[in-house]
């Protein structure tokens, strides 16, 4: 508590911080997975500055590591830094007071870490713990692979008496289990926190206009610094010069623009007020700046995780923070053929397609934002949150039992083996080869559902998925399969509604604009 206060200035531990700081500090492993802007960095710096020796901080973000060591020298701790962006008399120096025993913390790129020449280095020091930031980098499934992180076992290998501290804020089991097997993690206590961000507000919209859409999103914005997430290049670049022309501060920032320009235009985020950065995903991840009022997506992102990152980067303050996204069938089709014409495994293109079930399963929910996605992450969430769009504004919805009843029951009469289009076409009694061909001219459920066209059908099929009620196949196929919560559906035992889809004239606008 003393060093927190003298050298932090915090007066308290934030969450479970103190049981993983004490954890640490009396040489436990642990793999700990905080939301963004849950205080991470604190769980291995503390620790570092009450054990004797020398922390080794691993992390692949050379910004980050800059930010914090900067930080920490500000505050009187010594701790530096090497990766490539330091010449090799900078490089020398660091070495010289490593070896020395002068430094509490050594950030290093993973890359560096592994050579043969450091790793002997390392054998020459005491060390106080190994703390190996963004662990998620260590999984093929996660967003950002890094195969230098498979081969960091090769620490505890090397230095089994010292501590392990792993940290993400990638929550979901796929990866914490990758984590723990990659890293040869068995043995350490896992911490998992709370991945609610109250202070964030959750809207969805269905895209009609997007840029008037935005532009009215930022009028309750201004002046304030925030995030446009674009998917293409192209798009941010288009969307940031249109904002300038608006009178919006905006900036552009993808992987396309030299070095320079990124790091001019992320400092002048970081520095000034009311910077609106039109950004790929290229930007934001170690970026810790804690008053960026709002996140926007003008495209859906790639998961439900990516959105959570993305969406994270706002209100890491605590204050009140809006993440907003538009989005709209066009999205879900340029997603999905990325994702088909990807050089990816099929393997991985399946995985990719469940995951983007989830992020429109989520786009689609008529329940609260924060329990629908706080569920993804494993996590339940008693009541509404009351600051999501669904919350503050319940949608509009109808009873859609008799429609979903139907819909069910061709699921189930042509076998639990076809996809939305298939089923479709079964129900507004289309007669083509393949429903001849399979004999499904004569089910019963051909063609009873004439009294909605096939736009409504889509949605009425893309939301029994979202509540639950009908499951893609594990393989990612797309071919849909009934779960145990259609059965009272099909059954009459209980009633659905379902969101209205907005209606045609407004999707023609939408059309003709875009
Ligand atoms: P993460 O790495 O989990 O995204 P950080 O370690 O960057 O989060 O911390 C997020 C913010 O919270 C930082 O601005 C940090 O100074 C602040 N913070 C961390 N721990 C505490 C605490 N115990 N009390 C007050 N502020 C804290
Ligand atoms: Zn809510």
């Amino acid at each position: 508590m003393q060093t927190l206060r003298r050298v932090f200035g915090y007066t308290a531990f934030r969450g479970p911080q103190q049981a993983i700081i004490e954890h640490v500090i009396h040489g436990g492993d642990a793999l700990v997975l905080m939301p963004t802007g849950g205080g991470k960095s604190l769980c291995y710096q503390l620790p570092a500055l009450m054990r004797p020796g020398t922390a080794i901080v691993v992390s692949p973000l050379i910004a980050l590591m800059q930010d914090q060591v900067e930080a920490l020298n500000q505050v009187g701790v010594e701790a530096a830094f090497l990766n490539s962006s330091l010449d090799g008399a900078a490089q020398a120096e660091v070495e010289r007071r490593f070896l020395a025993d002068g430094l509490k913390l050594l950030y290093v790129a993973p890359e560096r870490l592994l050579t043969g020449r450091f790793l002997e280095l390392l054998g020459r020091v005491e060390l106080s713990l190994f703390a190996i930031d963004e662990a998620h980098c260590v999984s093929q499934w996660g967003h950002d692979f890094r195969p230098e992180y498979r081969q960091l076992t090769v620490l505890h290998e090397r230095f089994p008496q010292v501590p392990r501290i792993a940290l993400t804020a990638t929550a979901d089991a796929p990866t914490r289990r990758e984590i723990v097997e990659r890293l040869a993690l068995n043995e350490a206590e896992q911490f998992v926190s709370s991945f609610d961000r109250p202070n964030i507000r959750y809207r969805v919209v269905h895209k009609e206009q997007a840029r008037p859409q935005l532009k009215a999103f930022l009028a309750g914005h201004e002046d304030e610094s925030g995030i446009v997430y674009c998917l293409s290049r192209r798009k941010v670049e288009e969307t940031a010069a249109w904002l300038q022309e608006q009178g919006v501060n905006a900036l552009p920032y993808h992987a396309g623009l030299d070095a320079e320009t990124r790091a001019a235009h992320q400092q002048r985020f970081l520095r000034e007020d009311g910077i609106v950065m039109c950004a790929t995903i290229a930007f934001g991840m170690g970026i810790d700046k804690p008053d960026v009022r709002f996140v926007a997506h003008l495209d859906l992102p790639k998961s439900l995780e990516g959105y959570y990152q993305e969406t994270g980067r706002a209100g890491r303050d605590g204050l009140p923070a809006e993440a907003w996204m538009a989005y709209g069938l066009g999205d879900l089709v340029t997603l999905a053929q990325f994702i088909q014409r990807s050089e990816a495994s099929e393997e991985r293109k399946r995985l990719e397609r469940a995951k983007l079930d989830a992020l429109l399963a989520f786009a689609e929910t008529t329940r609260c934002r924060r329990q629908h996605l706080l569920g993804y992450f494993g996590e339940t969430l008693e009541q509404p949150c009351g600051n999501c769009d669904n919350c503050l504004e319940p949608p509009p919805t109808w009873d859609a039992t008799e429609a979903a009843q139907k819909a069910l029951s061709c699921v189930y009469r042509t076998g639990q083996r076809y996809g939305v289009g298939y089923l479709v076409d079964v129900l507004l009694g289309k007669d083509n080869e393949r429903i001849q061909a399979q004999g499904h001219d004569h089910l019963s459920v051909h063609g009873i559902g004439h009294d909605l066209d096939a736009r409504q059908w889509r949605g009425v099929f893309r939301q029994l998925v979202a509540h639950g009620l009908l499951m893609p196949d594990a393989e990612g196929y797309g071919t849909l399969q009934l779960t145990e919560a259609a059965r009272p559906v099909l059954r009459g035992e209980s009633r659905l509604q379902l969101r209205r889809e907005p209606d045609r004239s407004q999707r023609r606008a939408s059309r003709r604009t875009s």
